[in-house]
């Protein structure tokens, strides 16, 4: 069985990914990756801007100034400003050529149209330069970067209006289980409401993959073995939950075996998550993910997400680690890894209830997964721990 590093450098090492490129609008780019370096056009700012509401002027040996005028933010006049004379000026405003620095109107005395400044003013003072913020012909977003809001804000104030980013992958989930039934129905004794499909669904909709399709099948070979073997051709990513364990009724590692897909592990030193598989057939990842929910979100945040970040050709693709101190003893037993569900709070990180692998309703609280080492007995509070943030949280 391989531990947990070895299967994440697996997954990365041997999942597929794509080179195709297109061109969003700004405004429908969220989540998608950049494809080529986005390069402004325009200094920003594009003229020295008052960064306050106050006096521009150009700094001579008195105290008292002339206002000769103003210019509002949006004004397109230039004043010429003669030894002695200054405008009224409010932030964002052009700073006029002539002037070298900005007082601010808190610093200054009004009489009639003069102003009266308490202190020699120091030059450049409140005044944004052109192009601080960046150069035309300046990197404004690299190769690789997962595009959000704030991205989009600053595209935007460069006046772009198009990107180009890397196609996402097609996510086609299949949920096994004789157990499943849809939710809307009543139950019979024996069965269970169907969730993996839904959650999932949701989840990669939530990190912005939304090209997605679920469908719910039962624990029969044949049509575990037809339902794959049709899903795979039409599908960049393949996450099947269920069904992979060893008992009797789990048929989708020999479905997978007898369609051709090539495994490249099955059985991770890890809990949840022990009976993962991960395999790829021509230019489809698979995965075969625990039945139990919680089980196969974690394993899905772990090990899934990495994928579909490399498959769109991210920079960042693991989840992000740190570590925190626990905010409470924890005990462990056994010899795999652990993956518990957490909540990150203040400097700490706090492992919370209901860690079993079929309870999902702890993950609704939690923003982290504290991962503990194989062997891992008793961690005392304020011992460190490797953490795993969650995304959108
Ligand atoms: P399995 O991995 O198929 O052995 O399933 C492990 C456990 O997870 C069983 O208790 C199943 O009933 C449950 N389970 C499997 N699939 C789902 C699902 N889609 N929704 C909710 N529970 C499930
Ligand atoms: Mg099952």
């Amino acid at each position: 069985m391989i531990d947990t590093t070895t299967a994440l450098e697996l997954v990365l090492r041997h999942g597929a990914y794509n080179t195709e490129f297109f061109e969003v609008d700004l405004k429908d780019a969220l989540d998608y990756v950049v494809a080529k370096d986005v390069v402004s056009r325009i200094d920003m700012p594009p003229f020295r801007q008052s960064a306050m509401d106050g006096y521009a002027l150009h700094v001579y040996d008195d105290f008292t100034y002339t206002v000769v005028g103003e210019v509002q933010a949006g004004d397109k006049n230039d004043p010429t400003l003669r030894k002695g004379e200054a405008v009224r000026i409010f932030t964002g405003a052009p700073v006029p050529t002539s002037a070298n620095t900005v007082v601010m109107q808190e610093r200054v005395t009004v009489e009639g149209n003069k102003i009266i400044i308490e202190e020699p003013p120091k030059v450049n003072l409140n005044i944004r330069p052109k192009a601080e913020q960046i150069r035309a012909g300046g990197i404004a977003l690299n190769k690789g970067t997962t595009i959000k809001g704030v991205h989009i804000g600053f595209l935007a104030s460069l006046g772009l209006t198009e990107i180009t980013v890397f196609k996402k992958p097609s996510v086609a989930i299949v949920v096994t289980g004789n157990e499943l039934v849809a939710p809307g129905t009543r139950l019979s004794y024996g069965e269970i409401y169907e969730s993996n499909g839904a959650m999932l669904t949701a989840v990669l909709k939530e990190l912005g993959y939304k090209n997605t399709s679920a469908i719910t099948i039962r624990d029969d070979y044949d049509t575990t073995k037809n339902v794959l073997s049709d899903t795979l051709g039409k599908h960049d990513v393949v996450i099947v939950t269920g069904g992979v364990s060893v008992g009797d009724y789990d048929f989708v590692g020999k479905a997978f075996n007898a369609i051709g897909v090539q495994e490249i592990f099955y059985k991770v030193r890890q809990k949840p998550g022990k009976p993962l598989f991960f395999g790829k057939k021509e230019g489809t990842s698979i995965f075969g993910l625990p039945g139990n929910p919680a089980a196969a979100l974690s394993c899905f945040y772990i090990y899934v997400y990495p994928l579909l970040k490399k498959y769109e050709g991210a920079k960042h693709m693991n989840l992000p680690t740190i570590f925190l101190p626990l905010l409470s003893d924890y005990t462990v037993r056994g010899t795999q890894a652990q993956f518990l569900k957490a909540r990150i709070e203040g400097a700490g990180v706090r492992i919370l209830g209901g860690q079993s692998s079929a309870m999902v309703q702890a993950f609704g609280d939690a923003n982290a997964l504290v991962c503990l080492p194989v062997n891992s007995m008793e961690i005392k509070r304020g011992q460190n721990v490797k953490t795993l943030l969650l995304p959108t949280k």
